[in-house]
């Protein structure tokens, strides 16, 4: 079934990400909006918009009542949720498709399974993932903790299942930490997610990340678009990503790639997913599914010249995946760097009124944000006012690129990350591409020291 109008239940750069994907294929858009948001890009951008809400982002972006409201007044036939938000809510997609209408993503019942990071876990070692060795299930008492922890060895990380965004995780170096750690991660987990259910897994000390985009039509067939590194991170969150990872060959790209999509295909998945996996001394071990269009997908885009939320609308409407493994080729490298309103030392938010804007352009430079002369950045919402994506054909041009790029960007009015980038891009590791999921962080100690 053809989508004719489409209805974007999310905000700012991914919304319209969703409109132009939209708007190039003939499709109409239907923005929905907080009151914070009235005069938000995607607003003026899309065909129509409804306020379906106040600030806060429970009342408005999370607020299904409201949004499906806001597609049946609408005539809307489709719903696509981007990322965050209504995004990985099972329940959302199936109101949505009881409803009558496209829920633009996989299949609710996958989105369940892998929103429950121990049914994850269970899934993907099923399809035959490679894992982090750890506890079989949820964990219910110390005892069988301490067991588990002094099979595998310390350290150990203990994750909430319904963890997310890096929070409820707590490392533990011994046994002696073990009790109070997980009453901690337990409560902390309850607190954030409203379930105290954790689990045990070695924590590896020093892995890159390293995950699949994966595509599947629902029929039981899939490929896979490559891996995305996204080792450098700040508290678990992802700050800068490139494609494809400067230490994956194409034998071990092929090897696991082919590993992923046939159990996408075997698992008879839908839509977009990206397959999370640490990496470490040549091994994967599976971490977490993302059952969603990615922040970092336009570094996969860059080097595929595949439009992702494009095929995630055609999948969606039912119809085959638009090419064939063989047929895809990577070429080139990409970078995306995450542009928040921050402070770039302190990381304290700055949100305000963009008095100047200038964005980069030139070759194979992508800006993907929501910003324009005098919008208010709101503080409701989460900090990432867009993102620079360049393209190279090797990655010291990639590099070179960017740094052009972020010397072009200017955006005045509050403070950005973009000086972090400018320093990150000129350290020698970043530039050999050697890092792991802890360097950033160290970095800034030492940068702080300094
Ligand atoms: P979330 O869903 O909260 O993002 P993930 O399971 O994806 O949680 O983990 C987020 C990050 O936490 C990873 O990218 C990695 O930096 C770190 N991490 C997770 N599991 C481990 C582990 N077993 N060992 C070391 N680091 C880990």
């Amino acid at each position: 079934m053809s989508i004719e109008k489409l209805l974007i239940a999310n905000r700012g750069e991914i919304a319209l990400r969703i409109h132009r994907a939209c708007h190039e294929m003939g499709i109409k858009t239907v923005a929905v909006h907080s009151t914070a948001d009235a005069d938000a890009m995607h607003v003026r951008l899309a065909d129509q918009a409804v306020c379906i809400g106040p600030p806060a982002a429970r009342d408005s972006y999370l607020n299904i009542p409201a949004i499906i409201s806001a597609a049946e007044i609408s005539g809307a036939d489709a719903i696509h949720p981007g990322y965050g938000f209504l995004s990985e809510n099972a329940q959302f997609a199936e109101i949505v498709e009881a409803h009558g209408l496209i829920f633009v993503g996989p299949k609710p019942e996958h989105i369940r399974v892998m929103g429950d990071k121990v049914e994850a876990k269970r899934t993907a070692g099923s399809l035959g993932l490679p894992l982090v060795p750890g506890s079989a299930g949820a964990i219910e008492d110390v005892v069988e903790a301490k067991a588990i922890a002094r099979d595998i060895g310390y350290p150990v990380i203990i994750k909430a299942a319904s963890g997310g965004g890096g929070r409820g995780m707590k490392v533990c170096a011994s046994e002696d930490e073990l009790e109070s750690l997980m009453q901690q991660a337990g409560s902390e987990a309850k607190a954030a997610f409203g379930d105290a259910t954790v689990y045990l897994e070695k924590y590896l000390g020093d892995p890159r990340h390293i995950e699949f985009q994966i595509f599947g039509d629902g029929e039981g067939n899939a490929i896979h678009l490559g891996e995305r590194d996204c080792s450098l991170q700040r508290r678990h969150q992802k700050v800068l990503e490139e494609a494809p990872s400067p230490v994956i060959s194409k034998a071990e790209r092929d090897r696991m790639g082919g590993i992923v999509s046939k159990a996408m295909a075997d698992m008879g998945y839908r839509g977009a997913g990206t397959i999370e996996f640490l990496y470490e001394n040549g091994e994967f071990y599976f971490i977490e599914m993302n059952t969603r269009i990615q922040v970092e997908h336009p570094v996969t885009e860059m080097i595929t010249g595949f439009d992702l939320v494009r095929e995630q609308i055609r999948i969606a409407e039912g119809r085959p995946l638009s090419v064939a493994q063989e047929d895809l080729v990577f070429s080139g490298h990409a970078i995306e760097c995450r542009i928040n309103a921050e402070d770039p030392e302190t990381f304290a938010p700055s949100p305000g009124k963009v008095q100047m804007l200038h964005v980069p352009g030139g070759m194979h430079v992508r800006v993907d944000s929501a910003l324009y002369q005098g919008y208010n950045v709101p503080p409701y919402y989460d900090s990432m006012i867009g993102k620079l994506i360049v393209y190279g054909r090797t990655r010291e041009g990639c590099l070179m690129r960017l740094k052009r790029a972020l010397e072009e960007f200017v955006i005045e009015g509050m403070k950005t990350t973009i000086p972090l980038h400018q320093r990150l891009i000129a350290d020698q590791d970043v530039q050999n591409g050697d890092y792991s999921i802890k360097w950033l962080e160290e970095w800034l100690e030492r940068q702080k020291a300094d």
